[in-house]
């Protein structure tokens, strides 16, 4: 199954077109798409019956599969060769910052530049489904809703200037698309193996697979949730593979015009036009 953002409006993707929740299900889920999260499991049981007319969409109304996250959890060296990349030894326990909610955009947004080192990462993002607190690896899949496709952009000056200071350098607006739409988990032969790529103006610029990761999801989950608890709708940033822009020679970043494709097998693919700050 496939719920996206379509102009605010928690709504089903289906082959031919879209099927706006609220309207399919005379009011009892959405258009809220936090309020969906928040009842994920009577939702997951009523959506075989979901049905509808389906409408034609165009891809520039979507927007962030879930648009107001309590909490935005980025996960960073989860891939051992992105680690050897900047130099860091891969960590013991996951290395973890947040992305501030107010980061989020859409898969077709634009990105608007911070200054001459912004930097892509393509990451697989977890939608939590349900509030998980000491959840076990062995159970954690339980707790998530789905998948879907994000980018954590990364301003490296500010990243890099005081100390190591992530989370800011990392919720610059527009610095977190999300999208085109979360994918439930039936929908994958293997969660833990996706291929995931991104490139700009069709050079691709990063190419792996989520069996890749250092720590996998179920156990991001496990070691998360012993610390933090997470609610429906949260996001999970799990980790970029190597080939970003600042670990090149030389090092490359992101340039005004410039358009970043991002996609991972089984979810989909987003189109962010990179754009020059208006201030
Ligand atoms: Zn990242």
């Amino acid at each position: 199954m496939r719920i996206a953002n379509l102009n605010g409006r928690a709504t089903m993707i289906v082959e031919d077109g879209a099927i706006d929740l609220a309207n399919a299900t005379n009011g009892r889920f959405g258009p809220s798409l936090p309020e969906l999260y928040e009842r994920w499991d009577e939702f997951v049981d009523a959506a075989p019956d979901v049905a509808g007319p389906s409408e034609p969409f165009s891809s520039s109304a979507l927007g962030p599969p879930s648009p107001a996250p309590r909490q935005i959890v980025a996960i960073g060296l989860n891939y051992a060769r992105h680690a050897e990349e900047t130099g860091a030894t891969p960590p013991s326990i996951p290395a973890v910052f947040t992305k501030f909610p107010s980061s989020l955009s859409g898969p077709f947004d634009d990105i608007v530049l911070s200054g001459s080192m912004v930097d892509w990462e393509v990451e697989l993002v977890v939608v939590i489904g349900r509030t998980a607190d000491y959840v076990a690896a062995k159970d954690a899949w339980d707790a998530v809703a789905g998948f879907t496709v994000g980018q954590d952009i990364s301003n490296r000056k500010v990243q890099y200037d005081a100390g190591a200071q992530f989370s800011l350098g990392k919720s610059y607006r527009t610095f977190a698309p999300t999208g085109p739409w979360l994918v439930t988990l039936d929908e994958f032969e293997d969660p833990n193996d996706l291929g995931l790529r991104c490139s700009i103006d069709g050079e691709v610029v990063q190419d792996d697979s989520t069996s890749d990761m250092v720590f996998d999801v179920p156990h991001l989950i496990e070691e998360l949730s012993k610390v933090v608890s997470l609610s429906p709708g949260d996001l999970i940033f799990t980790g970029t593979p190597a080939g970003v822009g600042m670990a090149r020679n030389p090092q490359r970043f992101l340039a005004a015009g410039e358009t970043l494709t991002t996609e991972i097998e089984g979810i989909g693919t987003m189109v962010n036009k990179v754009v020059a700050p208006a201030r």
